[in-house]
C-alpha cells in the first residue's frame, strides 16, 4: 500500500465516523506558546480546544500533521539516519474527540483500523504481531484496567496486553492541565531485528506505531487530579512507521514516498551500488534524505537559517546534512537541488509546496555557500589529527570550533562514525576557561573606559575573541 493510499485510508476511516478532516498546522510552534518551539504532535493546533478555551463546529477531528522533532521538548535528532524508525520531520496521522466519545470508541476504532481486512478499506496488519499496552498507576493514580478489559473486548488477546509506567503511558500537556493514561500498539518486525537493548533506540524489532492518549483528569497546582467530566481523545500514529509494515520493507527510509529523494542523492553521491549498502553511506543518505525533508518544510513555514531559536535549529539541520554530503563524498552545492526531489514526494498532499521551490531553494543555497568553506577546512583538520590513542581531546574540538568555526555536533558524528571518543568535557572546560577569560578582559576594558583610553587597542583582540565566541558557531552546541 502507498504512503499516500495510507493517508487517504486513515483520514477516510475517520471522515465516516463523524470526524472532520482538518489540514495539517505549519511545523513552527504556535505564535502564542513560547514553549512549544515546533508542532511536535497532532494535538498542538487544538491545544485550546482540549483546554476548553475555543468551540469550533465540531467535536471530532482527523488529521495529518507535519511534525518536527527537532529541538524543545521532543529532540529525535541524534537517532535519525542510525534507527529505522526516527525522523526529525514526520507525518502524525491523528483522531482527535474534544469531550465526545471517549476511551472504548477510541480502542474500538484504532484496532478495527489496524487489523480490518484491507480489501474493506482497513490496514490488514496482522494481529500476532501486534501488542498493546496500558498503564499499570502509580502513587495516586490509579491502573488503566479500564483500557485493559475494552482492548480485549476489541479482540487483542490478554497475553499481548502489557502493563508501564509513567514514563511511557502515562500523558500531560504541562505541569498542570489535562492529563491522563495512554496505550501504545507496537508492532514486532521478527526476531532478525536488532532488539530493544541497544543505546539510543538502535533496536528496531519491536516499533510504536500508535499513541492513544485518554485525557482524562486535570491536574491542579497541588497536583491533585480530578477526573474531568467530558474527557477527550488524542491519538498519533507514524505514518511512515506503518507504510514501512505495509510495505513490507525493514526501514521507513524504503517506503515510496522516500525513493524520489533517494534517487536524488545517489545521483550526486560519488559512491558506487555496492558502497551504498555500507552501513556509514546508508546512514549519512538517510540523514541526508530525513534533513532535506525537514529543511524544506522548515522553510516553507516560513524559518530562515539565523544563529538562535528556530533559524538555528534550521541552520544545524542544513550543516549535518552538507557534512554528511562529503561523506558521500559530494562536493560543491547538491543539498538546495534535492529540494524538488521532495515536492515529487509529496506533492500529492502537500501542492503548495510547488510554488515555494524556488524561495526554498534560494535560502538553502545561500546557507550551503556560506558554510563550504568551514565545512573544508574543518574536516581537513579533522583528518589530520592523530586519533590514535582512540578519542579526540577537548582541546582539539575547541580549536576547530573557535578557530574554523566548526560545529561540536559535527565532531561528535565524525566520531561516532569511526568509533572514537569526543572528549565533550574537555570541549566544555576549554569554553568555560575562554568565557572567563573574556569577561575579565571585558572588566579591564569597562574599567579602562573610564581612564586609560589608550590601553583599549591592546584589549581589541582578546574582547574580540569573546565576541566571537558568543555570537559565532558556539551556539552549535
Ligand atoms: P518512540 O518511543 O518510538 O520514540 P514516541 O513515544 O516518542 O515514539 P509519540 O510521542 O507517542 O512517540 O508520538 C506518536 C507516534 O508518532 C508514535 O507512536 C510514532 O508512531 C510516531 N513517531 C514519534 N516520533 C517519531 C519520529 N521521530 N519519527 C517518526 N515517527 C515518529
Ligand atoms: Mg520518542
Ligand atoms: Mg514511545
Ligand atoms: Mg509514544
Amino acid at each position: 500500500m502507498k504512503t499516500s493510499e495510507l493517508r487517504a485510508r486513515f483520514l477516510d476511516y475517520f471522515a465516516h465516523r463523524g470526524h472532520r478532516v482538518v489540514a495539517s498546522s505549519s511545523v513552527v510552534g504556535p505564535a502564542d506558546d513560547p514553549t512549544v518551539m515546533w508542532t511536535n504532535a497532532g494535538m498542538v493546533q487544538f491545544k485550546d480546544l482540549f483546554l476548553g478555551k475555543e468551540k469550533r463546529d465540531y467535536t471530532r477531528a482527523a488529521s495529518s500533521q507535519k511534525c518536527l522533532r527537532a529541538g524543545g521538548k521532543h529532540n529525535d535528532l541524534d537517532q535519525v539516519g542510525f534507527t529505522a524508525r526516527h525522523h526529525t520531520f514526520f507525518e502524525m496521522l491523528g483522531n482527535f474527540s474534544f469531550g465526545d466519545y471517549f476511551k472504548a470508541d477510541a480502542i474500538r476504532f484504532a484496532w478495527e483500523l489496524v487489523t480490518g481486512p484491507v480489501e474493506q478499506g482497513f490496514l490488514g496488519l496482522d494481529p500476532s504481531r501486534l501488542w498493546v499496552t496500558v498503564f499499570e498507576g502509580a502513587e495516586g493514580i490509579p491502573a488503566d484496567t479500564e483500557a485493559e478489559e475494552m482492548w480485549a473486548a476489541a479482540g487483542v488477546p490478554r497475553d499481548r496486553i502489557m502493563r508501564f509506567g509513567k514514563k511511557d503511558n502515562f500523558w500531560q500537556m504541562g505541569d498542570t492541565g489535562p492529563c491522563g493514561p495512554c496505550s501504545e500498539m507496537h508492532y514486532d518486525r521478527g526476531p532478525q531485528f536488532p532488539g530493544d537493548d541497544l543505546p539510543n533506540g538502535e533496536g528496531d524489532r519491536v516499533m510504536e506505531i500508535w499513541n492513544l492518549v485518554f485525557m482524562q483528569y486535570e491536574r491542579d497546582a497541588k497536583g491533585v487530579l480530578t477526573p474531568l467530566p467530558r474527557p477527550s481523545i488524542d491519538t498519533g500514529m507514524g505514518l511512515e512507521r506503518v507504510a514501512s509494515i505495509l510495505q513490507g520493507v525493514d526501514s521507513n527510509y524504503e517506503i515510496d514516498l522516500f525513493r524520489p529523494i533517494f534517487d536524488a542523492i545517489w545521483k550526486r553521491a560519488k559512491v558506487d551500488a555496492g558502497q551504498r549498502a555500507e552501513t556509514s553511506n546508508r546512514t549519512a543518505s538517510q540523514v541526508i534524505a530525513d534533513h532535506i525533508r525537514a529543511a524544506t518544510f522548515m522553510i516553507f513555514d516560513g524559518v530562515v537559517p539565523s544563529n538562535e531559536g528556530r533559524g538555528y535549529v534550521l541552520r544545524k539541520i542544513i550543516r549535518r546534512a552538507l557534512r554528511f554530503g562529503r561523506k558521500l563524498g559530494i562536493e560543491g552545492r547538491f543539498f538546495a537541488d534535492l529540494a524538488p526531489s521532495v515536492f515529487v514526494a509529496m506533492g500529492d498532499a502537500y501542492p503548495e509546496l510547488e510554488g515555494e521551490l524556488n524561495r526554498i531553494m534560494k535560502v538553502l543555497s545561500r546557507e550551503e555557500g556560506q558554510f563550504s568553506l568551514t565545512l573544508t577546512t574543518g574536516l581537513k583538520q579533522l583528518e589530520s589529527l592523530d586519533v590514535s590513542g582512540g578519542s579526540i581531546p577537548g582541546a582539539e574540538i575547541f580549536k576547530l570550533y573557535d578557530t574554523f568555526g566548526f560545529p561540536v555536533d559535527l565532531v561528535e558524528d565524525w566520531c561516532r562514525e569511526r568509533g572514537l571518543v569526543c572528549d565533550l568535557e574537555g570541549f566544555n572546560d576549554e569554553l568555560r576557561q575562554q568565557k572567563a577569560k573574556s569577561r575579565a578582559a571585558m572588566k579591564v576594558h569597562d574599567i579602562r573606559l573610564g581612564g586609560d583610553l589608550g590601553a583599549l587597542a591592546d584589549l581589541r583582540a582578546t574582547v574580540f575573541q569573546g565576541y566571537e565566541a558568543t555570537e559565532g558557531m558556539g551556539k552549535i552546541l
